[in-house]
Order: structure tokens, then sequence, then C-alpha cells
């Protein structure tokens, strides 16, 4: 390895498209599964408005905010339109690296808000459903927070008097979802919202999938801070915002869930900072809205409205195939049962068809992400026909 000749960046890019620099690149990015044979992922090809602005802002670093201003007014910008969509009025929040972080720094807030006014404060507990996404086994490890399973009813949903039953009073936090992982169900957040303000506690949302389909669907359920119990809401813009990755997002009901977060900073250019992660990128914030305000609420709608339809139609093909789905989609995530839903998978994967497996029930999972368009199905049915005539 030369190292003048790595500094020598004009050359680089004079020969970019056939060095072999590039050329050990293309290799390894085709071994990738391209978005249009995978039908199980909660990413999806960026929008061609957040890639302009990724490039735009790739060298962007939120974790120090005094260098980059522009950078940070966008963020807040963007946290005023999401908190609009969201109807939250004084919402208080950041751009981070997805849900899983993003869950993290709601308990954690939640937490530190709630120390004071438990029983026993080094053993808090915090009442999440069954169907919570993994993320939450990270957080109890982390935050030291026990974490307790409530179970689901036949719906798949929360079951509240479960939830109920399992709180005590070193509670800190309630947990619903908004768009479970594997089946895309929505749990009674408006009980859950009461149930906690009735104990005074915090009430975490888990929207990182739904947050941006439910409020563009007809009729959508209010899951949001229009309920007075909701404290914080993980919605992730690198999922069905269409943003690059990272872009993940968590949204408070105002600024002291932030202040609860805040360490100090004596290097940086600001005083404190309330993130998990120091540097970060401003690329999530950039192209999150530049999909949101580029594409509008008519825009992300349509999209929205698209892969609902494309859902109903893999759903129909499916049940004739004799396939039944665990619940009648309510977005577009849909599982249907079967024992056989490993080999399944495992057989698609050979053919470099990528779907997904559940076990509680059995069945086989699939998200109808943007890319999932109409001819993807078609052409992925007719390979799935194949294989399930063992
Ligand atoms: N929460 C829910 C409901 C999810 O479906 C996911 C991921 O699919 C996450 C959290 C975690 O998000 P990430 O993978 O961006 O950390």
């Amino acid at each position: 390895m030369n190292s003048q000749n790595n500094l020598e960046y004009s050359k680089y890019s004079e020969h970019a498209e056939t060095s072999e620099t590039i050329r050990i690149l293309k290799e390894f990015r085709s071994q990738d599964i391209p978005y249009n044979r995978v039908l199980s992922s909660m990413c999806t090809t960026p929008h061609p408005l957040a890639l302009k602005a990724h490039e735009m802002f790739i060298e962007t670093n939120l974790g120090d905010p005094g260098i980059f201003q522009g950078t940070k007014k966008l963020e807040e910008k963007l946290i005023g339109m999401i908190g609009e969509l969201l109807h939250g009025s004084e919402v208080a929040g950041y751009i981070c690296s997805g849900g899983t972080e993003a869950n993290i720094q709601g308990i954690r807030a939640g937490r530190n808000k709630m120390r004071d006014k438990i029983k026993d404060s080094r053993n808090p507990n915090i009442v999440i459903p069954k169907s919570a996404h993994f993320s939450f086994e990270k957080i109890g490890d982390i935050l030291g927070v026990e974490v307790r399973r409530a179970k689901l009813d036949e719906e798949y949903k929360v079951d509240v008097s479960e939830v109920e039953k399992l709180m005590d009073e070193n509670t800190v936090c309630l947990v619903g979802i908004a768009g479970t992982t594997e089946l895309g169900q929505i749990d009674p957040i408006v009980e859950l919202s009461k149930l906690a303000e009735e104990n005074c506690v915090e009430l975490h949302v888990d929207a990182a999938f739904g947050g941006l389909v439910i409020p563009f669907m007809n009729n959508p359920y209010p899951f949001d801070f229009q309920n007075d119990g909701v404290s914080s809401i993980t919605i992730d813009p690198h999922k069905m915002g269409m943003a690059t990755i990272p872009s993940g997002g968590i949204l408070f009901r105002n600024e002291s869930y932030l202040r609860a977060l805040e360490v100090e900073t004596p290097y940086l250019t600001s005083r404190t900072q309330f993130t998990l992660t120091g540097t970060r990128p401003g690329t999530g914030v950039a192209s999150a809205f530049a999909v949101l305000h580029g594409l509008g609420f008519d825009g992300m709608k349509k999209i929205v409205m698209e892969c609902l339809k494309n859902t109903r139609l893999l759903t129909e093909e499916m049940i004739s195939l004799g396939f039944e789905p665990v619940i009648d989609p309510i977005m577009n995530v849909v599982s249907f049962k079967t024992e056989k839903a490993e080999k399944i998978r495992n057989e698609l994967m050979k053919r470099r068809w990528i779907i997904s497996s559940i076990k509680e029930p059995r069945a086989i999972r699939f998200v109808i992400m943007p890319h999932v368009t109409e001819e993807v199905i078609k052409e992925f049915l007719s390979e799935f026909r194949k294989i399930i005539n063992w």
C-alpha cells in the first residue's frame, strides 16, 4: 500500500471507475441481495430526494452542533415537522441511529424522571408487550431495569389487564407498540395511556415502523401524543420514511425528557449532550427532511396507500394458495400460518428470495415496502408456487 498515493484524492477520482479498489468494492457489493428480492426488510431503497440530501450533508457531525449550526437547525425543523404529524405541541427530540437507540433513550429518560418517585430506586421495572422488539432485551441489560412481559389477546394486541397485573410501586414505564415487528399490529395505546396517567408512570410508544405509516392511513388509530399519557415515541425515517440509514427518531412530549438525559461535555462546542452516541451523522436528518418536505403529506400518503394495496394483493394471492393470515393485515406487514415456515424460508433463500419466519405462531412473514411492487410480488409468487408443492 502506497501511503502517498492514498492521500492524492484528485488522482483517486480520475481513476475511480477503473481502479483496483473500486473493482474490489463492486465485487463485494454484488454479493448483497438486491432489495427487489427482499420481502422481509423494514428498510428500503432510499428515495432519490434522500440520496441527494445525503450527499450534501455527508461530512456533517451533529455531535458538535456549534460547528454544524445549520444542520442542527434543520434537525430542529424536522423534529417540529414530525412532532406535528404526531399531534405534539411542545415536542423535543433528535434523529439517532435507529429504533434500538430510540427505544433505549425513551426508556432511559422515563427511568431517570421516575427514579425518585418509585419505592426502590435501585430496582425499577418496565412492562412491555410480549410482542415487543428484541431491542428491549438489550434495554433491560444496559439500563438495569427489570423487563416484564405482558400477554397478548387473541388479536395479538397487548392485554391491558395483564399489563395492570404486572405493574407495582417500582414500575417506571409502560410500553405500547404501534406496528409490531412480526404482525404490524397496533396495541391499545388509548387504554395504555389512561393506565399510565392513573398510575403516574411514563408511557413509551414504539412506532419505529408504524409511525410513518399510520398517520397516512384512512381513519388513523390515535397512537401518538394526542393521548395525554404518552411521554415518548420511537419513529424511524430509515424505515417507511425512505431516508438513508442511519435515521431513527426519538420524540418526547416536551423538553424535560431531554434534560433527564443530559451529561456535561467539557471539550465540545455545546455545554451538554442528551444523545446516546457522541459523533452522529447529519445525513439522517437531511435525508429524512428531504423526503418528508419534498413529498409532503399527500406524497407520503400515496406511497403508503400503494404499499397497503400491494399488501392486500399478496394476501389475496396467498389465501388462494391455501394460506391463512395470522391477523388481517393492519398495515404493510403480513404473516401467514404454516408449520413449514423455516423450511419455506430456507428454500426461498437458496433461490435468493428473502422472507422471514416467526415462531409464535409459526408463520412466514412479509413486509411490503415501497420496493416490493406489484411486479416484484408477481415474480415472487411464481417462484413461491414452485416450492410449496412438496
Ligand atoms: N422497534 C420496532 C417495532 C421494530 O420493528 C424495529 C426494527 O425492525 C426496531 C424497534 C429496531 O429498529 P432498528 O433496527 O432501526 O434499531
